[in-house]
């Protein structure tokens, strides 16, 4: 092991549509490695001596296993860190409580029943791996609800001469959706916690970024158009307790 001699620097390289950020670390080593961090950290540990042209051209080379890495990762974070994952415990599901009753068995699985959430795992003691189960569940039912809300809402849309998206989870720690570039939105998988009609309010802003990239007159006046009520689930969603 060998101690880095700079401090790490950020720089970006585009791939397509993607940038792909990464830190430099220049250590006394013969080759360059790559490194991709769960928090969503790249690193290329480099040679003295490399130009960052050539750092750059690696990291490009290596892009589709680095954006394979960091969407592996991005599923798994970041936990809500008030959470226990132990029975007793309330988790929400489209805006509603569920208590959560973790079931040992080896067939792994969650599932709603009643008013309860039961996760079943093979070491119910493991909260990282009934963390992980929740979140795969949650995941599960976000991707299918979206697509379902996404395809109710664009219909308000269909005069407006912009094409069906394409929807993409993306976990976001401080917004719940984003229009990042054309025929894209992202929503945050968390958002599937609270109510159905928040859940379409965000749909609807994202879409009406298709036709109006900015936050203008025209946009809120097409907003306003497709969903006269936005506002009163704007306010409810910024009261959601996850
Ligand atoms: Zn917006």
């Amino acid at each position: 092991m060998t101690s880095p001699t700079t401090q790490p620097q950020s720089h970006v390289v585009q791939f397509g549509s993607k940038t792909i950020e990464f830190e430099l670390v220049f250590e006394d080593r013969r080759l360059l490695k790559i490194d991709v961090h769960p928090n969503d950290r790249v690193v290329a540990h480099v040679p003295e001596g490399k130009t960052l042209d050539a750092v750059g051209e690696r990291v490009r080379k290596r892009a589709v296993w680095i954006l394979r890495q960091l969407d592996y990762f991005e599923q798994f974070q970041p936990l809500p860190p008030s959470k226990q994952y132990v029975s007793g415990e309330t988790h929400y599901y489209l805006g509603r409580q569920y208590r959560l009753k973790v079931i040992e068995d080896r067939n792994q699985r969650v599932k709603l029943i009643g008013r309860y959430l039961h996760a079943f795992v093979s070491d119910p003691s493991d909260k990282g791996k009934v963390a992980e189960r929740l979140q795969l569940w949650h995941r599960q039912h976000a991707r299918r609800i979206f697509a379902q809300r996404t395809e109710q809402c664009f219909a308000k849309l269909k005069n407006e001469g912009v094409p069906f998206p394409e929807v993409k989870l993306r976990r976001m720690p401080t917004r719940w959706g984003s229009y990042s570039r054309p025929g894209t939105i992202l929503l945050n998988p968390e958002l599937i916690k609270t109510p159905l009609y928040c859940i379409e309010y965000v749909i609807m802003h994202e879409l009406c970024h298709l036709k109006h990239p900015n936050h203008g007159r025209g946009f809120y006046r097409l907003l306003t158009r497709c969903m006269p009520d936005w506002e009163r689930r704007k306010s409810r969603l910024e009261l959601a307790i996850l």
